[in-house]
């Protein structure tokens, strides 16, 4: 076929690519390469513990990886934690604002809420976006917005992480405010029978959980029992040894006080690693307090920590950074005129997509990586549901095409009809036709019927499975969720935990899966690189209509 563009350049020379080709196929021959291969190859990484790759990482570009603490390179016991903040900000709300007694008797729900959620501020709903900021599901207090109100409410709404009507929950800090909002709304609505003021109670709830979070009350109860809230992950030591070992410096970067991060630095390292007997001696820098995400943009000055007290004072302002001492603030300029390392050669490791991923991303050119704890949990999960997950894409591919059967058959039957009406050449002919056509056509319905239904219970069974409220955290529907789309666009790796570092030499080059666009799927691509979504199932697109006009 033509291009619209008029006569193609001519014919394609494709000696050098065959040739190339071949060479390649040599390679793959190569039994004694197999073998070397084979006999080095290590042990297979379990996949929830793998780093997934966004974008290419040459590791052994990076001269500097930093690690924020919270939920990085401590882990908290979520649920405890989530509980004890939840606790305390109802105590808060009670004593201080003057909240009804009665929502102490509210439970805290950990299915109840997840990572990536919106808070409307406005109509006291909980939401599930997709990436394009489409609702997928809303909660009204504990309660699904019934689908004409989701309709109504948002149906011409894209919702934006700017809008300030909206409050996303972004770091697992803020699990509990999301929690005691729909509880909350519930209690006054179902049980008081009261109005609620949706705007204020979530501004209520943020400040007493802001409030709980500065004042160290939460901070305070977590150090007379750390042990109770932070899981002490033996392969942390080793993985952060096998970094420095490959020649990395290391530092970090939290927003946390000394005192707290040197509590819990210690409880996680101190002689882990006989090599290493104190935390202190893994990094290279030490930053506290450092206001993330205003440190990517800021001019805080970096003030020295008076390290023999605990009470976070400080020196006087720093004019370096060095080995064996603490600072507070600072800031991304300074950073890398002290260090001397800047843009691509820093990894910056942390879990807050807004403070410590996007927002370096945008302002800097430090590559990423993301923890998000919750990944161990769903791959496991959609390991165990495999076979359901293929017959879903199966079954998918399978409507695409009985979608495309039915519209040609409704187009040809319509044909036929209207020449039968119109007694246009031999009726008999006709007649026969038009019952053979109109056979298929309640056929293929049959099957299109049957197939959309048995994606709909898949589909949602593996879904509620997961999380009965809200379904996956990367996934609304088809599409990713707003959470995944976030990860994907500014986490250049992302992994479940620090310590699966341990698993990849400091030379590895991290490498993306080829990205392919829907037209290359489509297209030439897929045959030849076994790229067909639906394993095998020829697309409708890729049919030309040969059978009925
Ligand atoms: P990082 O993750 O190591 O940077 O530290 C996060 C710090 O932020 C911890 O000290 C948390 O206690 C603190 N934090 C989390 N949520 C809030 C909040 O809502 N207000 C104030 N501090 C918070
Ligand atoms: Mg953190």
């Amino acid at each position: 076929m033509d291009s619209i563009h008029g006569p193609s350049n001519g014919p394609i020379d494709r000696t050098r690519a065959l040739d190339a080709a071949a060479r390649a196929f040599a390679v793959l021959q190569d039994e004694q390469l197999q073998k070397v291969l084979a006999a080095h190859a290590g042990p297979e990484i379990p996949v929830p513990r793998q780093l997934f790759v966004n974008r290419n990482l040459h590791f052994s570009r990076v001269e500097l990886v930093g690690f924020d603490m919270d939920y990085t390179l401590a882990i908290y016991h979520l649920r405890r934690l989530e509980e004890l903040s939840y606790q305390m900000t109802i105590e808060r709300l009670v004593s201080v604002k003057r909240y009804p007694d009665e929502i102490r008797k509210i439970a805290y729900d950990h299915a109840f809420v997840m990572r990536g959620l919106f808070i409307d501020k406005k109509h006291g709903n909980l939401l599930k976006i997709d990436r394009f900021g489409h609702v997928g599901r809303a909660y009204h207090g504990r309660s699904p917005l019934p689908d004409d109100v989701l309709q109504t409410l948002y149906r011409n709404e894209r919702i934006r992480l700017k809008n300030p009507e909206y409050a996303w929950i972004d770091t697992l800090f803020a699990l509990p405010e999301a929690c005691l909002y729909a509880g909350i709304v519930d209690l006054y609505e179902k049980e008081l029978d009261q109005p609620c003021d949706y705007t204020k109670l979530y501004d209520d709830i943020r400040e007493a959980i802001d409030t709980v979070h500065r004042d160290n009350s939460l901070k305070n109860v977590i150090r007379r029992d750390i042990g109770q809230y932070i899981f002490k992950d033996p392969e942390l030591g080793p993985a952060l040894h096998k970094l420095r070992s490959g020649g990395k410096k290391l530092f970090l970067l939290t927003n946390s006080a000394f005192d707290f991060t040197r509590a819990v630095m210690s409880y996680l390292l101190d002689g882990v690693v006989p090599e290493y007997p104190s935390w202190r001696n893994y990094f290279d820098y030490v930053v506290t307090d450092a206001k993330k995400p205003e440190f990517f943009s800021g001019h805080h000055p970096f003030l020295e920590i008076d390290q023999t007290k605990d009470d976070n004072s400080t020196l006087g302002e720093a004019t370096a950074l060095e080995r064996g001492r603490v600072y507070k603030g600072g800031n991304l300029a300074a950073f890398e005129r002290f260090t001397g390392s800047a843009g691509e050669s820093v990894l910056y490791v942390g879990d807050h997509i807004y403070g410590d991923i996007l927002k370096s991303k945008k302002t800097s050119m430090w590559r990423t990586c993301m923890i998000v704890q919750e990944i161990e949990d769903e791959i496991a999960y959609l390991e165990s549901r495999h076979d359901e997950i293929a017959a879903l894409a199966q079954m998918e591919g399978l409507q695409a095409r009985l979608d495309d059967e039915v519209q040609r058959r409704k187009v040809r039957l319509n044909q036929v009809e209207r020449r039968l009406e119109k007694h246009d050449g031999d009726e008999a002919k006709n007649e026969e036709e038009f019952k053979a056509t109109k056979a298929e056509l309640d056929r293929v319905r049959r099957a299109l019927k049957e197939c959309v239904s048995v994606v709909k219970v898949i589909e949602q069974d593996v879904e509620a499975q997961f999380n009965r409220y809200w379904g996956l955290h990367f996934k609304e529907g088809n599409e990713n969720s707003r959470f995944g789309e976030q990860v994907e666009q500014y986490a250049c790796l992302y992994t479940s935990r620090v310590s699966n570092f341990v698993f990849y030499s400091p030379m590895h080059v991290f490498r993306s899966p080829r990205e392919v666009m829907p037209h290359e799927q489509a297209g030439a691509l897929s045959g030849k690189l076994g790229l067909m979504g639906s394993e095998g199932l020829p697309k409708a697109s890729l049919r030309a209509p040969t059978d009925i006009p």
